[in-house]
């Protein structure tokens, strides 16, 4: 309703602060007396004047007048009240000061002096409040007051629009917010992109991008329910907040998708670390609806301008990292390089091949013995399914596997697995254990046990020979499916092992209700275990008294040394499995042994564990003055390298060594025999997420493109002279 600013007052009176004083209805109510010549108004008057102060004190509208200089002369009561101050001490001030200056948008607002100037009528202006403590909104009507020709100021009315203004602004909120968790939502933040890329790239700054992606989600949401899984993504909001600080940069882009962007940072040892940070921030259990739930995350890291420049390329390869950190197991990052291309080409060409590798006869078997810590008896055996791919010879199932999850056909590959462990280990003379590992996604099918029993059935094996291996992240699902599950398998007579105890979101908690027969600790945990200072070796204790007490065994993992063999036993862990007693082994081998009688294997090994050296074939560039070597690379650490391809190198000399990519690390030969030298590291690289290292810097697109207008730089130049002081080895 906007009476007031209808209302023509129809009088061009003066408007004196004194009247004002006396109230606004009084100057109109004497105007009017003195218009029409009466004494007093006449009833109608006055009935209209009751309706007007009725109108006033409603709150739902006011009124004010000014001076020719723009000072107030009237406002009404209850509102100079609402401004926290009273009609008396309001007037006389500026009208003008009861109003912020700049909107909300932090534009300068001029618009109501410039009016005022002008003389100019104006209606519904918005205007916030200037008074501390008041965020209130007014609308603010306004007619020129003339006395003749001469201008003798300002009537008026406002009303409060605050409400209004609000629900503008959520709706405006709402295009730019994730209204689940309040962070930017996928618009906002791939304009934030958008324009700080434009802007940075005339700067030369860099900017970093992270995608991630939680997983596990869905199992969370399917079987806990969609209220659950929006109460879990708010928490998962909160943790990424309380580790990037910065929270417009933070954005949902939907689902269980987040992006990060991170402005001049391009240190890839930082955002490694910051990558790490996240993943075991959001790996910690979660508290929802009364509900415990573990899920993780996955983070795929580009960085402008050596990944990109336009936030489409920039994503595009974020998201191609993103997907190379699932594919290598999940709960990792991986930063973008050119060579993801293919890697992600190869993947889908294998899950293709992998469709009819088990009908063409590709997929074997190998046992790998586990060894009873004490005497060194061969107990049992895990059956390791291999894949001999017909071009690219043997792959990893720790590459294969997942993708068997993902395509759907890990139930096929499973199933075969199953039947072929018995068949063998029905073959074997004496009472040797099978163990076979069970995807969650089989566990997860109520179809198991009866697969389970067929294979057993078909095959002869007494069931407390096979051993069905399961990961922790089955108690990620339905517990009362998977309690159901478990009876179901123990029903039959088999035994159930906890495999890579100590990756994750390891819970003692369940070990009480899960009827497992063995623990098995994780390869990684054993080998933080010898390091100093590491707790692990106290959480193995805890593991193998809380086994001991409810009649478990448990496996050490992976033990390759013999210092970590001696501290295992120390431990008091009854069973080890590792290349300090075996390889996995084929069929006929493990028969050979058997058949021999009771098989107790000498355990051997290094003394001690290896620091980290990742042997490798790489080819890389060894720069020196302007000659580029093509060398080899053999072995790998932060902090050095072996290198092969120059003959007789002096100790002493610099190279720059260039791993490709802009990646450039100088290194002085420490070690020089023949065509191998051992060079030493000015930079230590850092971890590359999977593995592997990378340089923490890179040379930036924009210093090599200035380089190579300056024909003399040797580093910046694809090609090099061909004459060179050593020989090529
Ligand atoms: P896992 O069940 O934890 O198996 C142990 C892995 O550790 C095996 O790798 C084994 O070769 C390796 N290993 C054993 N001792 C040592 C050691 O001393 N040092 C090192 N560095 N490694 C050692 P593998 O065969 O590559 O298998 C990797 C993973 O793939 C397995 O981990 C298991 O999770 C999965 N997998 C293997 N076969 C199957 C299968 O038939 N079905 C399913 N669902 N998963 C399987
Ligand atoms: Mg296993
Ligand atoms: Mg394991």
């Amino acid at each position: 309703m906007d009476v007031p600013s209808q209302m023509d007052f129809g009088d061009r009176g003066d408007g004196s602060a004194e009247e004002g004083q006396r109230g606004f209805f009084g100057i109109i109510g004497s105007r009017i007396g003195k218009q029409r010549g009466d004494a007093a108004p006449n009833l109608h008057t006055r009935e209209a004047l009751l309706l007007l102060q009725n109108y006033e004190e409603s709150g739902q509208g006011w009124f004010w007048s000014t001076d020719a200089k723009g000072r107030l002369t009237y406002i009404t009561d209850s509102v100079a009240r609402l401004m926290g101050r009273t009609r008396a001490t309001l007037l006389g001030t500026m009208f003008t000061d009861l109003f912020l200056p700049a909107d909300s948008h932090g534009e300068r607002q001029r618009t109501l002096p410039f009016l005022l100037t002008r003389q100019s009528k104006f209606e519904e202006l918005p205007l916030r409040s200037a008074f501390e403590g008041d965020d209130r909104w007014w609308a603010i009507s306004g007619r020129p007051q003339f006395d003749g020709d001469r201008f003798t100021g300002y009537r008026g009315s406002g009303t409060d629009i605050t409400a209004q203004r609000r629900s503008a602004e959520d709706a405006s909120r709402l295009a730019l917010y994730d209204s689940l968790t309040g962070l930017a939502n996928r618009f906002n933040i791939s304009k934030k992109l958008d324009t700080t890329l434009a802007a940075f790239s005339q700067q030369q700054r860099a900017c970093a991008i992270m995608l991630l992606d939680l997983d596990r989600f869905k199992q969370v949401n399917d079987t806990l329910g969609h209220p659950a899984g929006d109460a879990l993504l708010k928490q998962v909001a909160e943790r990424l907040l309380k580790i990037v600080g910065d929270k417009e940069m933070v954005s949902r882009l939907g689902g269980d998708e987040f992006q990060i962007i991170l402005p001049d940072v391009e240190d890839r040892g930082k955002l490694g670390d910051m990558a790490a940070d996240i993943i075991a921030s959001l790996s910690q259990p979660y508290s929802v609806e009364g509900s415990r739930c573990i899920i993780g995350a996955s983070v795929g890291v580009a960085i402008a301008p050596f990944d990109g420049v336009s936030s489409d390329d920039l994503v595009r390869n974020a998201d191609l990292a993103l997907y190379a950190a699932k594919g290598n197991g999940r709960g990792r990052f991986a930063f973008y390089s050119s060579d993801l291309h293919q890697a992600a080409e190869q993947r889908r060409a294998l899950e293709d091949d992998l469709r009819d590798a088990l009908a063409r006869g590709e997929m074997a078997l190998c046992y790998q013995p586990v060894v009873h810590a004490k005497s060194n008896v061969v107990t049992g055996v895990e059956a390791l399914v291999r894949w001999t791919h017909p071009e690219r010879g043997l792959i990893s199932p720790a590459v294969f596997i997942p993708i068997a999850e993902e395509a759907n056909l890990i139930w096929q590959l499973g199933e075969w697995v199953l039947r072929k462990a018995c068949e063998d280990a029905s073959r074997w003379p004496g009472d040797m254990r099978v163990a076979v590992n069970v995807s969650p996604i089989q566990f997860a099918n109520a179809d198991l046990p009866k697969v389970v029993a067929n294979a057993l059935a078909s095959t002869g094996l007494a069931p407390d020979r096979l051993e069905l291996e399961i990961t922790e992240s089955v108690f990620l699902g339905d517990s009362a499916e998977t309690g159901r599950m478990f009876k179901a398998l123990k029903a039959l007579g088999v035994r159930l092992a906890l495999d890579d105890f100590g990756t994750g979101y390891s819970s003692l908690g369940y070990l009480q209700t899960a009827p497992f027969d063995k623990i098995k600790i994780d390869q990684s945990f054993v080998r933080g275990a010898t390091e100093p200072e590491s707790r692990n070796s106290a959480i193995i204790a805890a593991i193998v008294a809380l086994a001991e007490a409810l009649e478990m065994e448990t496996t050490a993992e992976g033990i390759e040394s013999l210092d970590q063999l001696e501290l295992i036993r120390k431990l008091n862990v009854s069973h080890v499995q590792g290349y300090v007693y075996s390889k996995p082994v084929p069929d006929a081998e493990l028969r050979e042994h058997a058949e021999a009688g009771s098989w107790t294997i000498k355990p051997a090994g290094p003394a001690r564990q290896r620091n980290d050296r990742f042997s490798l074939f790489r080819k890389v560039g060894a720069i020196h003055d302007n000659h580029r070597y093509n060398v080899v690379i053999r072995n790998l650490s932060a902090t050095g390298a072996f290198i092969e391809g120059i003959l007789d190198v002096p100790v002493g000399t610099r190279f720059v060594i260039d791993f490709g990519e802009g990646q450039l690390v100088t290194a002085t030969v420490r070690r020089s025999v023949k065509h191998q030298q051992g060079v030493e590291f000015e930079q230590t690289m850092v971890s590359d997420g999977n593995g592997g290292l990378c340089t923490r810097h890179r040379v930036s697109p924009y210093l090599i493109a200035a380089a190579a207008q300056q024909t003399d730089s040797a580093l910046a130049l694809p090609s090099f002279t061909t004459t060179s002081d050593w020989k090529a080895a």
